[in-house]
């Protein structure tokens, strides 16, 4: 299929790219680097650099049809997006608005939306399936389920496939791509970067939550197996509407198991301090992942903790400054 990546240079959008490119799919891509990286694009892949913003433009890059768009483009950052809520508000529903548009009228025939675990808030029941409510605890989760619903009314009117796909803790690398963020607010990225660099310093945000060792447990996903789970969604037998998807282990990990594997996987004491707990952390997010398993035969098989340490551990030593060296 011919596809349309956007946010093709950030981290899950540049190894999903490398997964499509390897199955045989061509594939262009759409960024405006404000977060991603030209370091992580694959060598002659058509670029569209610009914003979703631009509609002119993003109806320009969809005049030459494609089959499928894939949708990774977002500001991502919890805390800022409570901060600044229509910097998310104009960036990820405004941006999503224009491409949809766009791609109705050119007649994609799937389009597949990078969505997030964030949409559940703070779930009742674990694991969380896609049943359950929606209730967004942050500006963030809330841009996304207001795309997921734009993408599912104009799947409905447009008559093209969609798929949301819901992402637990994302982490981990592949020998050319890794987790560079900045700032860098996720758990994996900033202890490994704290080992490379012991004066960046590392703090455990809370040991008094109800979970066994007291530390938040979460659910985290290789970012090969979600890369994967992209390609199954896009050549997936295709149902109409909007079909959503957990994407998560189905294991839960605390932070202090997620620093004993990061011990374990670079033969580093890890000491970290321990902090107050961070606003609007939930205890416990674990996802289920049957509905993937069953119709799009996903298999997160690189989503234990020790593979999960050691690619990103690799990455990291070899990407120092990240990306910049
Ligand atoms: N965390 C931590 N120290 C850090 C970064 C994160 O203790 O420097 C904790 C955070 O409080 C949460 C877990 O690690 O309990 C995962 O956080 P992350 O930001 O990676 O993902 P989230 O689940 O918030 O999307």
């Amino acid at each position: 299929m011919k596809v349309l990546v956007t946010g093709g240079a950030g981290y899950i959008g540049s190894v999903t790219t490398r997964v499509l490119l390897a199955r045989g799919h061509e594939v262009e891509i759409l960024d405006d680097f404000s977060t991603g990286h030209r370091e992580a694009l694959p060598p002659g892949v058509p670029l569209h650099e610009g914003s979703l913003l631009d509609a002119g433009f993003v109806d320009r890059v969809l005049a030459a049809p494609v089959d499928a768009v894939l949708h990774f483009a977002a500001f991502s950052l919890v805390g800022e997006s409570a901060v600044r809520p229509l910097k998310y508000y104009r960036n990820n529903v405004g941006g999503s608005v224009n491409l949809l548009d766009a791609a109705a009228r050119a007649g994609v025939r799937r389009f597949v939306f990078s969505s997030t675990a964030a949409v559940y808030g703070e779930p009742d029941e674990m694991p969380i399936t896609e049943h359950a409510p929606t209730r967004p605890v942050n500006p963030y989760g809330h841009t996304k389920l207001a795309i997921e619903w734009a993408l599912a009314d104009t799947a409905a009117a447009a008559g093209f496939p969609a798929v949301a796909l819901r992402y637990f803790n994302a982490c981990g690398a592949t020998p050319e791509l890794g987790e560079d963020h900045e700032p860098e607010t996720h758990l994996i990225p900033r202890l490994l970067r704290s080992l490379l660099d012991p004066a960046a310093g590392f703090a455990v945000f809370g040991d008094d939550y109800p979970t066994p060792d007291g530390t938040c447990i979460r659910d985290y996903v290789h970012v090969a197996d979600l890369a994967e789970a992209h390609a199954l969604a896009l050549e997936a037998d295709a149902r109409p509407g909007l079909s959503v998807y957990n994407l998560g282990s189905e294991t839960g990990a605390s932070v202090r198991e997620i620093l004993a594997a990061a011990a374990a996987a670079t033969g580093l004491p890890v000491e970290p301090r321990i902090e107050p707990r961070r606003p609007g952390d939930p205890a416990r997010l674990v996802a289920g992942n049957a509905r993937a398993r069953r119709d799009l035969g996903w298999r997160p098989c690189r989503s234990d903790l020790p593979t999960i340490l050691r690619d990103a551990w690799d990455w990291h030593r070899r990407h120092p400054r990240g990306y910049r060296g």
